[in-house]
């Protein structure tokens, strides 16, 4: 069959485009606006009532991010429960965690304090295109819980409500995930991607605590992990990256970031976001682990209007803005699953002594 002229025409031009365009231009058209913004719009509907630990629709929520795992074309591990990680956790009356969150004790089922909560993970993984690289994975999560319900309904942002549910902490985040698993099953890069949604975060990181010492994946083998998690935002000009200068992989991670018109931002001051994220339960692992979210200049009253607030809503955000953070989270997962040389701390940083016992033994 002949190729029309136009065709040849826009085949040159697009051989001719910097290596980022190309990137930006595939990711557009493997994950349209549309699916894109498709698991966020669902996992923060009232149907899932705020994801809460002990309340069934966390569980709906687990069963449609497998199956989005599923239908994406990533795969199961062999050593998980399907695309679960199960088990048990016991959540004391006595524990603190439940002056942090008062639903915790509403939303928690008679009895499930002493006889415990069956809690999941869901994870799967898509295979490295290079032979060299693809016994090496880079890890991308999010957690999916979040804060349930409460009772009885109070006046927030001009409106009754009881349901949080979450929208930018963390539906937004997993649904980067999803997109992610999505993008790469297609496009597989040269290591390989481990998917990790985690349970129970807001009740003290017990999800990934718990995968990091029941790693699926042996941890030596896990060189890099680019959490995503989110508070509110208040610019859509910047993302921030928790952890920012203390991994070698930053410049890759302000170039994809850029590529969407986003200048890359440390956490604000004085709020140790870093270790208030999953990314935590590998980094002190000696996993490089920072977690990408959404830009906060400061710690100021626009984030705290939205933070574990009940008006962390979908109609209250900026549509747009979320689809560059979620596109240039899965390019900068591209550059660093792709580049050649193993993701480190920076010299000198805290967790480096861990990163080195992990890695260094084995060489
Ligand atoms: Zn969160």
């Amino acid at each position: 069959m002949k190729i029309p002229i136009l065709l040849i025409l826009l085949l040159s031009n697009y051989a001719s485009l910097p290596a980022q365009d190309k990137d930006t231009s595939r990711i557009a058209r493997v994950l349209s606006v549309d699916q894109l913004l498709a698991p966020l719009r669902y996992l923060a509907s009232d149907q899932l009532r705020g994801r809460h630990i002990g309340l069934p629709e966390i569980d709906t929520a687990a069963r449609y991010i497998a199956d989005q795992f599923k239908m994406a074309g990533a795969k199961h591990l062999a050593s998980a429960n399907g695309y679960y990680q199960i088990f048990r956790s016991v959540i004391s009356r006595m524990s603190p965690i439940f002056q942090y969150n008062p639903q915790l004790a509403a939303n928690l089922p008679l009895g499930s304090a002493s006889n415990g909560l069956t809690l999941k993970n869901v994870v799967a993984f898509v295979r490295g295109t290079d032979p060299s690289l693809r016994d090496q994975f880079i890890v991308l999560s999010s957690h999916y819980d979040h804060l349930g319900v409460t009772s009885p309904a109070v006046m927030e942002d001009g409106k009754m409500d009881s349901i949080y549910n979450g929208a930018r902490d963390n539906a937004t985040g997993t649904a980067a995930v999803i997109d992610a698993a999505r993008y790469f099953a297609r496009c597989p890069p040269k290591r390989s991607v481990l998917f990790i949604c985690y349970t129970a975060e807001e009740e003290g990181l017990i999800g990934s605590e718990y995968y990091a010492r029941h790693p699926l994946i042996p941890l030596d083998h896990t060189v890099y992990n680019l959490n995503v998690d989110n508070a509110s935002y208040n610019t859509t000009h910047a993302v921030c990256l928790f952890g920012l200068n203390r991994t070698t992989e930053d410049s890759l991670i302000n170039k994809a970031s850029m590529a969407y018109g986003l200048a890359l931002l440390d956490e604000p001051a004085d709020e140790d976001l870093f270790d208030r994220s999953d990314n935590a339960s590998l980094a002190q692992r000696g996993i490089p682990a920072p977690t990408y979210s959404m830009g906060i200049t400061a710690w100021n009253g626009t984030i705290t209007n939205r933070y574990h607030r009940l008006s962390d809503e979908v109609a209250n955000m900026d549509m747009e803005y979320v689809v560059r953070f979620i596109r240039a989270y899965i390019l900068a997962a591209q550059y660093i699953a792709n580049d050649p040389n193993q993701p480190r701390w920076a010299k000198g940083d805290p967790n480096e002594k861990e990163w080195q016992i992990l890695f260094e033994q084995n060489e």
